[in-house]
C-alpha cells in the first residue's frame, strides 16, 4: 500500500531573494557601441586605451540620454518574491522578458510573506505626501497573527479543494497575494536603470520615486549585483541623478 505524502506545512518569510543566473554586461559593452559612431569597426580596439576617456565618455552618455548603447548586454536574475511584488513588477514592459512559476501546471507551495520587525507599518500624510513610520509591537503581532491565520487557512481550502478533485487553476483563486512566487526576469542595462530610478529610493535621485518597499528589496538586491558587472555604468546612474539614459 502506498502512502499519501503529508500536506507540505506553511512557511513564513520576510526577505526577497535574488539570484544572477546569467549575464553578459559589462562596461565596454556600452563603450563598443557608442564608439561604432566614430570609429566603426575599429571600436573593439579603442577599448581599453584609455580608462579616463571611457568613463567620460559613459557619463556624457548617461547625462545627455544617449540611452541605446546601454542596451547590448543581458542580465537574467532568478527572483523569488510575493505575488503582490510580481505584480507591480510586471508593469515594466519595456526591455524586459519574465517567465513565472505556473499555478496550473503544478500545485503552489505554501510559503507566505510576513513583513519582519523592520518594516515600517504606519502610513502617514496625504496621497502623493506618504511617509511611513514603525509601527507598535501590538501592531506587529497584530500583523504578523493576522496574516499567518488567514494563510493557513487559505491553504488548508486550497489542499482541500485540490483532494476534491477541483482544477489547480480553479482552486488557486482563495490563496492572497503575500504567496511567494519564482520568476525568471531578463533586462538590459537600460530597462534596469529605468526600473531602479522607479523602484528604489536614493539621495542621488534626481526625481525621487517612492516605491513599495517590498519590490525596493527586490531593487536593491538587483542593483547589487549589477553594479559590480558594470561599475563606470553604476557611477554615472548615480551622478545623473539617477534617470535612466
Ligand atoms: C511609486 C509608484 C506608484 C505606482 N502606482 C500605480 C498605481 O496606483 N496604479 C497603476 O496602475 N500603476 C501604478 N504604478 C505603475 C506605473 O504607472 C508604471 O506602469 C510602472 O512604473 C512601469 O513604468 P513604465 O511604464 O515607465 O515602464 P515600462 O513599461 O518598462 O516602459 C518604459 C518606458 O517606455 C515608454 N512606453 C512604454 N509603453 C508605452 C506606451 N504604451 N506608450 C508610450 N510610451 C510607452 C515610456 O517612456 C516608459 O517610461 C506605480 C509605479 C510606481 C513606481
Amino acid at each position: 500500500m502506498t502512502e499519501t505524502p503529508a500536506p507540505p506545512a506553511p512557511s513564513f518569510r520576510s526577505d526577497m531573494t535574488v539570484e544572477l543566473v546569467k549575464h553578459s554586461a559589462s562596461d565596454t559593452d556600452v563603450l563598443w557601441a557608442a564608439r561604432v559612431s566614430t570609429a566603426g569597426e575599429q571600436s573593439l580596439d579603442e577599448l581599453n586605451k584609455d580608462p579616463e576617456r571611457s568613463k567620460g565618455l559613459i557619463n556624457f552618455l548617461m547625462r545627455d540620454r544617449h540611452g541605446s548603447p546601454f542596451e547590448h548586454n543581458s542580465l537574467t536574475f532568478f527572483i523569488s518574491a510575493p505575488l503582490f511584488v510580481f505584480r507591480e513588477f510586471h508593469r515594466h514592459r519595456v526591455g524586459w522578458s519574465y517567465n513565472e512559476e505556473s499555478g496550473r501546471y503544478r500545485q503552489l507551495q505554501p510559503v507566505f510573506y510576513v513583513p519582519d520587525a523592520d518594516r515600517k507599518l504606519v502610513q502617514q500624510g496625504r496621497p502623493g505626501k506618504y511617509e511611513f513610520v514603525p509601527g507598535t509591537e501590538e501592531q506587529h503581532e497584530l500583523t504578523s497573527r493576522s496574516m499567518a491565520d488567514v494563510y493557513r487557512k487559505a491553504y488548508e481550502t486550497y489542499e482541500e479543494m485540490l483532494a476534491a478533485g477541483v482544477a489547480r487553476e480553479v482552486a488557486r483563486a482563495v490563496l492572497p497575494v503575500g504567496l511567494y512566487s519564482s520568476m525568471y526576469a531578463t533586462c538590459n542595462a537600460r530597462s534596469l536603470m529605468h526600473f531602479l530610478g522607479l523602484r528604489t529610493q536614493h539621495e542621488q535621485a534626481r526625481v525621487p520615486s517612492f516605491p513599495q518597499r517590498e519590490i525596493e528589496m527586490v531593487g536593491e538586491l538587483m542593483e547589487e549585483q549589477w553594479a559590480k558587472l558594470m561599475p563606470l555604468t553604476h557611477a554615472a546612474f548615480n551622478a545623473n541623478g539617477r534617470v535612466a539614459p
